[in-house]
Parts: structure tokens; sequence; C-alpha cells
């Protein structure tokens, strides 16, 4: 719709989109609000030219060359760029060339859209990927590779650029409840190499970290500190997963090979440095300025990160050391943790760690919180009708967090965004990586019924849980769920006993 408007007003001037919409839109894709296959953003509006993932570098080379004469129309190989180009430009498929299946065979053959998912997230996660062409009728979208990781040095440029930290001067005098949430916190890292199902960052961001230095991230802080509401208190040292700072491989030469969607799953790799030590030192410089009372951590915090024993003693000693310091003196009251599921098969599709290690986490939480006199609350949060979870899954996931005595609250159902795995699974039925069928609940009253077991300890839900396990022959959850339940069959077998 924008960029409608803006091609009529002014049509002799170029139109490039970025951000994370245009991102994830840039090859055919599932819209989940229109229940449909969608073609790249770039047949649907009427750009010149996508910017995907963070977008300085690419824009600063397209200011450049056109400074320099060159016409929009000839920049086809900026990286982290999509174009729509004649069909007849595409080559044949080779190393640095994939070819996808066409948007229209996407249409008529879901298997097809789900193998070039693989494709695309594998791309998009290598460090130096292959270009991606998707033909579309009689055009075809180019997709450049991504950039590698930026450089801290050029990380530290786009943070330091003289940003005003306010929200747009539309809003004086109004809340934000976002801006509230944000305008004390400081961005530490951009990527993350989890590699969650469910999850568009490293779509957008990718896999490879790229780190602040610490003098940036200390301008920065000062800055806040100077804000006029600021009370002594950093809501947020995070990024898009609180503790990768500065990680990534060992052996820098394996990672340029790796096409890994996640460093961290099925296992942790063995060329990841899980050491936490250089955060450890951003959290003690930041606590040390004068004006800082606290820092709290507010992004998720990956503990199977912090908790994974890599074998060497120096790191996991600090790794343990960061376990207590973020419990003692960065949780401002709850840590919020995200196991997102508790039963392995589900997790597996997810992408995310067995639940048992939440539970570890939990005991180092408990003990820590116990001996330092602490009443803090780990909050963890939970997604039903994941692809791959089924409704017995979710009574397993409600007995499961009663016995732990949770009262879950952050919680949501499942909902598909383009350019996730799960996403693919949702829309096509297939795992995009070994081709199998997997069970998605996509109907609405599958959905609630999944999403009824989080609440369990409602009244308002106690009778369509009971009946629903009646259903699925599991009284023992019933039992577990509501100790009061008497199964009404085993009541009429007792009285035709005493009959008898
Ligand atoms: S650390 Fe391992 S999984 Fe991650 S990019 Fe390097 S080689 Fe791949």
């Amino acid at each position: 719709v924008y960029s409608q408007i803006l091609k009529q007003l002014y049509p002799d001037v170029p139109v490039i989109a970025g951000g994370i919409e245009a991102s994830l839109r840039r090859v055919s894709h599932y819209d989940y609000w229109q229940d449909r296959l969608r073609p790249s953003i770039l047949v649907d509006a009427p750009v010149d030219m996508i910017v995907y993932g963070m977008g300085e570098i690419p824009v600063t080379q397209i200011a450049d060359r056109l400074a320099a004469g060159e016409s929009l129309s000839s920049l086809t190989d900026i990286p982290q760029t999509a174009l729509l180009l004649p069909a007849d430009v595409t080559p044949a498929p080779d190393n640095d060339n994939i070819i996808l299946a066409s948007f229209e065979t996407c249409l008529r053959d879901k298997r097809s859209q789900a193998t070039n998912f693989k494709h695309v997230e594998q791309q998009s996660n290598r460090m130096h990927g292959a270009t991606i062409w998707q033909p579309h009728g009689n055009k075809t979208v180019k997709i450049n590779p991504m950039l590698p990781p930026m450089s801290t040095k050029e990380i530290d440029a786009s943070f330091d650029l003289p940003y005003t930290r306010l929200p747009h001067p539309r809003y004086r005098n109004k809340t934000i409840p976002a801006w509230e949430m944000i305008k004390h916190s400081v961005n530490l890292h951009r990527g993350c190499f989890g590699g969650c199902a469910f999850c568009t960052i490293s779509a957008h961001q990718g896999k490879f970290i790229a780190s602040r230095s610490k003098e940036s991230i200390l301008r920065e802080v000062k800055q806040v500190t100077r804000m006029a509401d600021f009370k002594g208190y950093i809501s947020d040292l995070g990024g898009p997963s609180a503790n990768m700072y500065r990680m990534g491989g060992r052996d820098l030469s394996v990672c340029e090979k790796c096409m890994r969607p996640s460093c961290l799953h099925p296992k942790p790799c063995p060329n990841l440095n899980n050491d936490h030590a250089p955060l450890l030192d951003i959290y003690k410089a930041v606590d040390s300025l004068p004006e800082v009372k606290k820092s709290f951590i507010g992004s998720g915090v990956r503990y199977d990160l912090s908790m994974h024993e890599s074998g060497n003693e120096q790191i996991d000693r600090t790794n343990r050391r960061y376990n207590e310091e973020l419990i003692t003196r960065h949780v401002s009251g709850r840590l919020k943790v995200a196991p997102e599921h508790t039963i392995d098969h589900v997790l597996d599709i997810m992408r995310k760690p067995s639940f048992k290690q939440f539970y570890e986490f939990k005991k180092i939480f408990d003990r820590i919180n116990r001996t330092q006199g602490l009443k803090q609350q780990l909050i963890p949060y939970f997604i039903s009708s994941h692809p791959g979870c089924h409704e017995i899954d979710m009574a397993e996931l409600a007995a499961e967090t009663r016995d732990l005595n949770m009262h879950l609250e952050q919680v949501q159902d499942f909902t598909p965004t383009p350019m996730t795995v799960a996403t693919e699974i949702y829309y096509t039925g297939y795992h995009p990586y070994t081709g199998e069928k997997v069970y998605c609940a996509t109907r609405p009253e599958e959905k609630q019924s999944q999403r009824r077991f989080f609440f369990w300890y409602d009244p308002a839900y106690r009778a369509d849980i009971t009946r629903a396990l009646q259903r699925l022959h599991r009284p023992d959850i019933i039992r577990k769920l509501f100790p009061a339940y008497r199964d009404p069959r085993q009541n009429d077998r007792n009285k035709s006993k005493k009959r008898r």
C-alpha cells in the first residue's frame, strides 16, 4: 500500500523496500492472515528493490553507486538485496546459484514450497551463501547473498550514529507502552544462532553474532543515564538472545562451510565457544558506572547455552559464575525463560533442548534464591499448537507444569509468520528437512482445545478439559490435574460389583 502511494506521488523516484516485513517476504511465502501462498513481495508491490536483513551496508553501497552515476536498474549485484528481473537472465544452477521451484509450482505442490524453504534457510545461515533465484511467471526474483556478519567497527559505527532516542514527535505527551519498555535498554549484539523453528530472527539478522565494542556500549549507557526520567535502572542489557554476546565458532574456517540452521540444536556444536566472560565484563563495566544502580537482563536468556559444559574448565567455571551473577544481580523480580514445551518430540521440531534442562536451571535458580534470601520468580514461556504438537502433548504439559506448581501466564498459541520452518510445516504439512508429514493443529477448535490446557487451574475450563481427557482415555491426567475427580465409569463398575 505504501509503495503504491509513493509510486503515484513520485512515479520517477525509485522505491526500495526494507525492514523485517519486506525481508521475510522476499520469496514465495505463506500468509496466515490471508491463509494462502503469496508470491515474493517484489511481485505484489511496485518496489524497485528490497534490502533484506540489517540494511546499513547495502543501503550505503546503493547510495555510493547511485552517486557515482550508475542507474538503479544496473545495481543487480548488491549483497542482501532482492530484485525482480526478466526470466531469461536466470543462470544454470551451480554452487553459486540455486534455482528454486517457481511460485506457480509451489502453488500446485506444497512439497516444492517446503523444499524451497530448506534452501532459503540454509543459504541465509551461511557465511558465504549462494544467490537464490525463484521464477514467478515470465519474471524471476534474484536474491543476492547475505553479507558476512558486521565487524565490531562496522556495528559500532551504526550504533554510534546520533539517534535522538525519542519517539516520533507526533506522539508527544502520549504514553507508548512499547517505548516505555525499551527506553532504558541497550542492545549489545545482533544475530542469533539458536535457530528456533518458530522464530524469524536468523532469517533477518542471520545466525552469526555481530557484537558491539565495550566502549560503544558504555557510550550508549551513559546517554541513557542522562535521560530526564532515568532513575538508575537499565531495563535490559540484551540482544535477540541475551547471552550470545561475542560468541561464535572457535575455528571460523569450519563455520565458513557450515549450513546448520542452529549452533545449539540438536546438540551444541563442538566448535561453538560459549564463553560468557566478555558478557560478564560488560555487566561489570555498566554496573560500575556511578549513575547506574542496577542493570537488568530483560531479553530471553538461553540457559541451555550458559549451562552447556564445554569441557574447558575455565569456560565452564565462568559460565557457572554467569548463572550466579545473572540470578543474584540482574533479575528484576522475575526471570523470563523460554522452554516453550515439555515434550521432547515437540521440542525437537521446535529445535529446542529437552525440558530436563529447564529442571536443571530451575534447581540452580531455586538454590541461589534460597542461599541469597531472594524471592524471585522463574517465568517460563510456552507455545501451544506448534507443528508436531498433539492435544495429548498439551495435556502432558499441563500435568508436568502442575507438578512444578506453576500457573502459566506467559503463553501463546502458535501464529505462523513468513519464513520460519514451523510456518512451512503448518502450511505444507511436511518437514522441509526430512520430507516427512507432520501433524499440525490448524482448525480453530483444535487450536482452542490445545490452548485450554495452559489454564487447567481456571474452573471455567475444567469441564472441557475433563471431557477432552476422557476422550483421550487419560483418567490419570484428569486425576493429576483435578485430584477430587471421580471417574463416573469407575463408580458404575463399583456399584455393579456391589450388586453382584
Ligand atoms: S559454531 Fe558450529 S554450528 Fe555454529 S556456525 Fe560454527 S560450525 Fe556451524
